[in-house]
Formats: C-alpha cells, sequence, structure tokens
C-alpha cells in the first residue's frame, strides 16, 4: 500500500486543484457578472457588397467587471468555454436579443447572426433554447449561428440539423480557413454561409500567399454555392476587391464598429440617409 507521504502529498494535489485560484477566480467572475448583468450585446452591421445595404448584425459579448474594466470576449470566452458557463451566457445573450427586438427592422431578411459553442450544439441544447427564448418572442428578422470549424461536433446528425433549418436558422461557418475542416466535415453541416477569416481578408493587397487562400476560398464557396460573408474589412480596397469576387456581403470596422444594441438603431438610420 502507499506511504503515508505519498498519500499526503496526493490529497494536498488534489486540495490545490480543487481549491486552486484558477478553477475559483476564473470561474466565479463569469457566473457573477452574468447574474449582476454585467454583460452587454454589441451588435456589427453585415453590409450587402452589391447595393450597400445592411442586411443583418453579428451580436458580440462584452465585459466591464466590477471594477469598470473591459475584459476581452477573447479572454472570457474560452474561460466561460472551459468553466461550463458558455451555454448560460449565450442563453443570457440570446434572451436579451428576443427582448430586444424593436432594434431591428422588422424584416424576415434581415439576420440576426449569434456565435455559438461546440458544446452548445452538443444534445442540441441550442434547439432547446430557440425554442424557449428566441421563437415565443415571435422575431420578424431571421436567426444565423455560427459555429467555428476548430471544436469538430461531435453528436450534431443530420437529423438535427433539419430541425434547425426547418424553423429557418441558417448556419455559418465562423472564422473559416483558420481550422482544418475537410470537405466531408462541410458537407456533414451542410451550412449556407462561410465566413472568411480576417486574415484573409487582411491579406488582400499585401500578403500575396494569403491572398491566394482567399481566392481559393471564395472559389471553394461558390463551387459549393455557399453565401459568403468577409471578415475584418477595414479598407474601400478590400471591399472592392471582394465585391468584384463577388461575395456576398462584408463586415469590418471600414463599415461600422461593434456598437451597443441600442445604438444599432440610429447606426443604422444614419447609414440609409448616406
Ligand atoms: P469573431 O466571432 O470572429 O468576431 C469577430 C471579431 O472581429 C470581433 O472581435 C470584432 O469586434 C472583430 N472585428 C470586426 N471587424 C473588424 C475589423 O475590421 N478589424 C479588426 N481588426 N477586427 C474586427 P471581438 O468582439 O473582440 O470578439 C472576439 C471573439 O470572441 C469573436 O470572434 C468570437 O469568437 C468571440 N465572441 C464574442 N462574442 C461572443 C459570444 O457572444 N459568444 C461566443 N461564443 N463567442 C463570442
Ligand atoms: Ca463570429
Ligand atoms: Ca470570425
Ligand atoms: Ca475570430
Amino acid at each position: 500500500h502507499l506511504p503515508l507521504s505519498i498519500l499526503i502529498s496526493l490529497l494536498a494535489s488534489f486540495a490545490i486543484y480543487l481549491f486552486s485560484g484558477s478553477r475559483i477566480s476564473l470561474a466565479y467572475p463569469i457566473s457573477h457578472a452574468i447574474s449582476h448583468r454585467e454583460f452587454q450585446v454589441y451588435c456589427q452591421p453585415i453590409i450587402n457588397s452589391e447595393d450597400g445595404k445592411c442586411i443583418g448584425v453579428e451580436t458580440l459579448m462584452r465585459w466591464k467587471n466590477r471594477r469598470q474594466e473591459w475584459v476581452s470576449p477573447d479572454v472570457f470566452i474560452p474561460l466561460a468555454e472551459q468553466h461550463g458557463l458558455i451555454i448560460a451566457l449565450t442563453r443570457y445573450l440570446i434572451k436579451q436579443v428576443s427582448d430586444n427586438l424593436a432594434y431591428f427592422p422588422s424584416n424576415a431578411n434581415f439576420y440576426i447572426s449569434i456565435n455559438v459553442a461546440a458544446q452548445h450544439f452538443n444534445n442540441m441544447e441550442i434547439l432547446k433554447d430557440i425554442h424557449d427564448f428566441w421563437l415565443p418572442a415571435n422575431p420578424q428578422v431571421s436567426l444565423m449561428l455560427e459555429l467555428t470549424e476548430r471544436t469538430r461536433l461531435q453528436e450534431l446528425t443530420a437529423e438535427q440539423i433539419e430541425q434547425l433549418k426547418a424553423i429557418g436558422v441558417q448556419l455559418a461557418i465562423d472564422d473559416f480557413g483558420t481550422g482544418h475542416s475537410s470537405l466531408s466535415y462541410l458537407k456533414t453541416l451542410n451550412p449556407d454561409v462561410l465566413k472568411i477569416d480576417r486574415a484573409f481578408t487582411a491579406a488582400i493587397g499585401t500578403d500575396a500567399i494569403n491572398a491566394t487562400v482567399t481566392d481559393s476560398i471564395i472559389t471553394l464557396a461558390q463551387r459549393l454555392k455557399l453565401k459568403l460573408i468577409a471578415e475584418g474589412v477595414e479598407t474601400r480596397e478590400q471591399a472592392d476587391y471582394l465585391r468584384d469576387r463577388k461575395v456576398e456581403a462584408l463586415q469590418g470596422y471600414y463599415f461600422a464598429r461593434p456598437m451597443p444594441i441600442d445604438v444599432f438603431p440610429i447606426w443604422l438610420e444614419r447609414y440609409q440617409q448616406d
């Protein structure tokens, strides 16, 4: 049997694991922040490249913590995923968006896009949340779900994808080109949209090798008859390049930065006047 000293050190490391700073100090503030409504929903417009009209928004979460500091989503989203809080966080966002539908055009062609973690898709909890929080709000706009290719979905079956599509949800693959999705994965997921990662938009006019990848992604999407949204469009040159190649939709600082959900209608009114 185990010597006492080893047993003690095992117990000690288990205790350290249980009570270590990382578990408590990181998970706790996020759940606290959800219940104290420290998260805010921001929206970034998505623009039709042909006619310049705003055809949708992507929702992006913002967190101003108790000390009034902004915490980047690149920090808190991975933490929320690790600590099993991403579903609660996304549910909160869906609820906020459905409570604030008045800020969006009543137009079924207009879409609100939400980033959804793979965990949330597995077990189809997302379908339940849409039924509980989105559909009862009777939205006049459509819903798009963005999913990255980094985490492969284990349990999403063709039937479940059909269920989502049957209630009018569009599926988008986010950050396309940065993961390692195979064509067979694309086929299973049967997405409506590919979002070109901003690294490939940034390459236009600056990085010949990555710009070749950008062109290949565009060709691939067009062969598969998928719509494209280019992210991170910051310059007129990038917007023109993408429009010339028939990329349907553009998103980026060139058009607008993410803004609080209640600022969006004010932005839209001004944008439509110009
Ligand atoms: P993402 O889904 O790829 O979102 C696009 C990011 O690019 C956003 O960063 C946006 O502010 C930024 N962006 C938009 N246009 C431009 C541009 O022209 N130039 C540059 N340099 N950046 C641009 P943000 O808001 O900091 O979010 C970072 C990431 O955090 C998101 O990347 C997404 O993966 C994650 N995230 C944010 N909100 C949520 C959420 O509610 N749920 C989930 N699951 N993830 C979220
Ligand atoms: Ca996204
Ligand atoms: Ca993205
Ligand atoms: Ca990204």
